[in-house]
């Protein structure tokens, strides 16, 4: 299938400023020359622990973020630097959900109001037949379709994240971008999000990068997986390929955290982590995982392994290559 999306060698810095006069004195390099391709109709995971660069990635795509460097294309169309101005016709079609819906739904509107913005503010329905879009919205999500003249705060946590997807589909968007959106919620809840996100997908031929600090949620949802760390992708590949033969010493370890270990299992031969992820402001040198990594040698302190090109890469010098022995997920 074409790309969808295409992110080319973006790097997206935030200043570090300090002193009176708030001079620059330094750059967190968030996302430091990540380059991915996301194909029309699937899900691309994308994992790793919080502050590796993975929401700043989401943010950058749907330009809540300014890129420093690098191309992010859109249906072949480049989107980088163009002002909001110009991103206007191409924002519906690129939407984003985030963690706490809460936080972007203005709390003295009604749900009603709420969804019928985007239809008003991007003339995407004629008025009279906002009512019946909204109620047709709701009951995509799984709400009542009455439930509109209630208030966010009226809602659960779960509820209240059909509210943000119910706002997010009501663009009738290409791609979602899916910032930990079940990272909130309780386990229960998790797995009907997911479900609704799933059956979302089918119904209305949407695309999602699915980002999640845990391999739990994205397991589940995604066809392909990224792994990041400290600003790159250190693993991309099909989702089972990834778990049957997980090539990256990162990634290995994040699966064995999943599913989480029974106490006799937990002594029989898995890697554990050691170490705080160093700054993003100054990474280590070399192979970024080098400080925590149980199998680095010599060469990995001073040359950055790259990641290839093949539909299952590992950014490593040694790359495991043996199965993980995890079930292998359909
Ligand atoms: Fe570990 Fe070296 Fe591979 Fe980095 S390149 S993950 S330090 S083995
Ligand atoms: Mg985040």
């Amino acid at each position: 299938d074409a790309p969808l999306l295409q992110v080319e060698h973006l790097k997206t810095y935030y200043p570090v400023k300090s002193g009176i006069f708030s001079r620059t004195t330094g750059f967190i390099r968030a996302v430091d020359d990540v380059s991915l391709t996301i194909r029309k109709g699937e899900t691309l995971g994308l994992v790793g622990e919080s502050g590796c660069g993975k929401s700043t990635i989401g943010r950058s795509i749907v330009r809540l973020e300014n890129p420093t460097s690098g191309r992010i294309l859109f249906r072949d169309e480049d989107i980088t630097t163009k002002t909001r101005r110009q991103l206007k016709p191409v924002r519906t079609r690129l939407q984003i959900i985030f963690q706490d819906p809460y936080s972007s739904l203005n709390p003295r509107k009604r749900v009603s109001e709420l969804l019928s913005e985007p239809f008003i503010a991007h003339k995407l329905a004629d008025k009279k037949d906002i009512p019946a879009r909204v109620g047709r919205l709701l009951e995509l999500v799984g709400l009542p379709r009455g439930s509109g003249n209630r208030f966010p705060h009226e809602f659960s946590g779960g509820q209240r994240q059909r509210i943000g997807i119910a706002r997010a589909i009501s663009f009738e968007p290409e791609l979602i971008v899916c910032d930990e959106p079940v990272s909130a919620l309780d386990v229960s809840i998790q797995a009907q999000i997911l479900n609704l996100l799933g059956d979302l997908q089918r119904e209305l031929k949407l695309t999602y990068l699915f980002i999640a600090h845990g391999i739990g949620a994205v397991k589940y949802i995604s066809t392909r997986i990224a792994v990041m760390y400290l600003g790159k992708i250190v693993e991309i590949g099909n989702k089972e390929e990834l778990f049957r033969n997980p090539k990256h010493p990162y990634t290995r370890i994040l699966l064995n955290a999943y599913p989480p270990p029974d106490p006799e299992a937990r002594s029989a031969g898995r890697i554990l982590i050691r170490g705080d992820v160093p700054s993003p402001e100054h990474p280590p040198s070399g192979c970024r995982f080098h400080t925590r990594c149980p199998y680095v040698r010599d060469l990995c302190r001073t040359a950055e392994p790259p990641l290839g090109a093949e539909a299952h890469a590992a950014a490593c010098h040694f790359p495991l290559d043996e199965p993980s022995g995890l079930p292998v997920l359909k």
